[in-house]
């Protein structure tokens, strides 16, 4: 199952990108984490891309579709994966595409978590990473907007949008139901049952 989460910074998919992960037994791939790995670890991906990450803005250029390309070409994410913070514009779309495409596979969900500002901006706050700031909390809530109209445009047809307030484990739960039989059915019958077994 090839699943892309979408949503404004701090509305918790990375959360619940790994949960969901972990249940149906894909790869969760975050363009953010594999970004914030490159920046620890010096390389030389991560000192291009450091300025960006720190301002909130896109990190330009093909840079993001080559890392995700070589990410989904790994054995591990053959039968399905978790997209979370990728694709954020339509050319990255284009690309997702056109990989799949080559395999016969297309996108099978796209969810779009939603959570007012107010609420957002206190979780990131209480998260506090160094992008976290709040000039750059504000200026990552106005790319997203951007964003989200692009998911919407190209992705139309199999967004469906998820209410992302709540407990984890009350996400969870919504996530997967809103995912459906498809999911259930991936999942079998015992990690069925609820959010709070997953965690
Ligand atoms: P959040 O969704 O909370 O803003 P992410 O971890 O997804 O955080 O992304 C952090 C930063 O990494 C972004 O602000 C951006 O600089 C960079 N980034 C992540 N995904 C992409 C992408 N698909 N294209 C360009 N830049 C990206």
């Amino acid at each position: 199952m090839r699943i892309i989460l979408s949503g404004p910074p701090g509305v918790g998919k990375g959360t619940q990108s790994h949960l969901l992960a972990r249940t149906l037994k894909i790869p969760h791939i975050s363009t953010g984490d594999l970004f914030r790995w490159h920046i620890a670890n010096g390389s030389t991906l991560g000192k291009s891309v450091k300025s960006y990450i720190d301002a909130g803005e896109l990190v330009p250029g093909v840079a993001t579709e080559r890392i995700v390309a070589e990410r989904l070409l790994r054995d591990d994410a053959a039968a399905g994966f978790i997209l979370d913070g990728f694709p954020r514009t339509y050319d990255q779309a284009r690309v997702l595409d056109a990989i799949l495409a080559r395999r016969g596979d297309k996108v099978d969900h796209v969810i779009e978590f939603v959570l007012d500002n107010a609420e957002l901006e206190s979780r990131l706050l209480a998260r506090g990473r160094s992008d976290d700031t709040e000039d750059v909390i504000r200026r990552r809530l106005t790319v997203y907007e951007k964003e989200r109209e692009t998911i919407l445009g190209h992705y139309g047809p199999i967004v469906t949008e998820l209410d992302a307030s709540g407990s984890v484990g009350e996400i969870a739960e919504r996530l997967l139901s809103t995912l459906g039989a498809q999911v259930l059915q991936a999942m079998g019958v015992h990690g069925a049952r609820s959010g709070q077994a997953m965690v």
